[in-house]
């Protein structure tokens, strides 16, 4: 630690550490790393231990308590940082004021899209959207920062905090160019911007850094319904049916206005296809998606796969609730897709929508799924036999005899991991595996999984089938 600054600079209300230690330092031609060992982006700035800030007091001339107040957890004491959407910000990219040009504390969370000083908006290095920022957001902003004061001490406001969270993580997929509606100030030129950064986003990374504008999106549209535990629900089960993309077209829909053409409608077109409740998946997939469905289609195909068994069974005369739906899956479905699955049964167009995917199961030939799922539900491992025909980079997976039974469980079932012998697996791990799988190994699993199952159904030698 060198000897104390010659050039004093006064911290500025509302200033971040970093900013004002970048600022101190510039003033005496020296770096924040010569004076204090720490980079500006270290996150050691966002809470840092008392002797750091006791020789960083001694070397500036500012008190300890004022040089605290500076800090994120410092400001803002009840904040989780981890949280993705409402915590910090990525350390590399911090967020400044359009305004006043003050880089403050606050725009180190991603839930503080405006500035607390001038009330401008925040911003960092990526280009903003080319309209003006949505009106709506400035009451928004002060119940934030309310919010955000009150979290130490106030249970209830962690509460909201932690169900606004969730509410914006669920939205960011669920956002159309125009759905939800356009909020109060909003543009469809922002909007626009918003849809094309986060179709860019999931196409390169994943979400690594939030500019403050879509924050301030997600923000504007969960905010008011994360103020108690009703709405968020609601709110969240409407994410989840409007987050899956794939619609059918015009042409493929049924044209059902009300319940009373598409009930009877749907049970005519599954009589026609025989299309029974041992037919369908635990979930559905389209043609050409990926063995297991990313996190925020799975709650809406899972509710469409218990409707579309539920109707099956209605038609046939077999089962009659949605609850014998899951028994006939194998497995519990979360209370969520229970309840958008009831969200689906009341609505005419949706029924639509399970028409075209009951076509589409019909399409690529029925399975007896229950039968399957019952022959390979103790599957946990497939035979060394079989995993030391794979090709070489399969074969070298870790565990490539869990994996592969995972994939024929997936492959044989068309369902989810649920109700299988490893419901718990990584997802990435066993879309790794699927990804290195070539269409040999498809085909040698494949077919390992047809003879092991029709084996494991054939009498025992010697004992005929009753009746034959
Ligand atoms: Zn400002």
């Amino acid at each position: 630690m060198t000897a104390a600054l010659r050039t004093r600079v006064a911290l500025r209300d509302g200033e971040d550490i970093t900013a004002f230690l970048q600022r101190t330092c510039a003033a005496n031609f020296t770096t924040i790393e010569d004076v204090t060992g720490y980079r500006a982006s270290a996150r050691v700035w966002e809470d840092p231990p008392p002797d750091l800030l006791v020789r960083v007091a001694a070397v500036t001339g500012i008190t300890t308590e004022q040089l605290r107040a500076a800090t994120l957890l410092g400001a803002f004491p009840g904040v989780p940082p981890a949280r993705a959407r409402i915590g910090r910000r990525w350390a590399g990219e911090t967020a400044t004021c359009t305004g006043c040009g003050i880089q403050t504390v606050a725009a180190r969370l991603n839930v503080i899209v405006l500035c607390p000083l001038c009330r401008s908006p925040l911003t960092d290095r990526q280009p903003s959207p080319a309209a003006p920022v949505p009106t709506g957001i400035g009451p928004i902003h002060d119940e934030v920062m309310d919010t955000l004061a009150a979290a130490a001490q106030d249970r209830h406001a962690r509460d909201r905090l932690r169900r606004l969270e969730s509410l914006m993580a669920e939205f960011e997929p669920a956002l159309w160019r125009n759905w939800p509606p356009l909020a109060e100030g909003e543009t469809q030129t922002w909007r626009d911007w918003i849809v094309r950064w986060h179709v860019h986003q999931r196409a390169i990374s994943g979400y690594l850094v939030r500019p403050p504008e879509v924050s301030l999106t997600s923000l504007l549209h969960t905010w008011a319904a994360s103020a108690d535990p009703e709405r968020t629900r609601r709110y969240l089960d409407e994410f989840a049916l409007a987050a899956d993309r794939w619609q059918p077209t015009q042409r493929e829909r049924p044209g059902w206005d009300t319940l009373e053409q598409a009930v009877p409608g749907l049970q005519r077109k599954l009589r026609r296809l025989k299309l029974h409740p041992h037919h369908v998946p635990t979930i559905l997939r389209r043609p050409g998606e990926s063995i297991i469905l990313p996190e925020h289609l799975r709650t809406r195909r899972t509710a469409e796969a218990l409707a579309l068994t539920l109707h099956a069974g209605l038609a046939h005369h077999l089962i009659d609730s949605l609850h014998a739906a899951e028994r006939v899956h194998g497995t519990q479905a979360s209370p969520r897709a229970r309840r958008v699955a009831r969200l689906i049964l009341a609505s005419p167009f949706d029924l639509g929508v399970l028409a075209v995917q009951a076509s589409t199961l019909h399409a690529a030939g029925l399975q007896d799924r229950h039968r399957l799922r019952g022959a390979l539900a103790g599957l946990d491992k497939t035979p060394t036999s079989l995993t030391r025909q794979l090709h070489a980079a399969a074969a070298a997976f870790p565990d490539v005899q869990i994996l592969a039974a995972a994939w024929v469980w997936l492959d044989a079932t068309a369902g989810r991991l649920a109700g299988g012998a490893h419901p718990q697996l990584a997802p990435a791990t066993v879309l790794a595996f699927d990804d290195t799988l070539d269409g040999h190994d498809r085909d040698l699993l494949r077919a390992w999984w047809h003879t092991h199952t029709n084996t494991l159904n054939r009498p025992p030698r010697g004992v005929a089938r009753a009746g034959s």
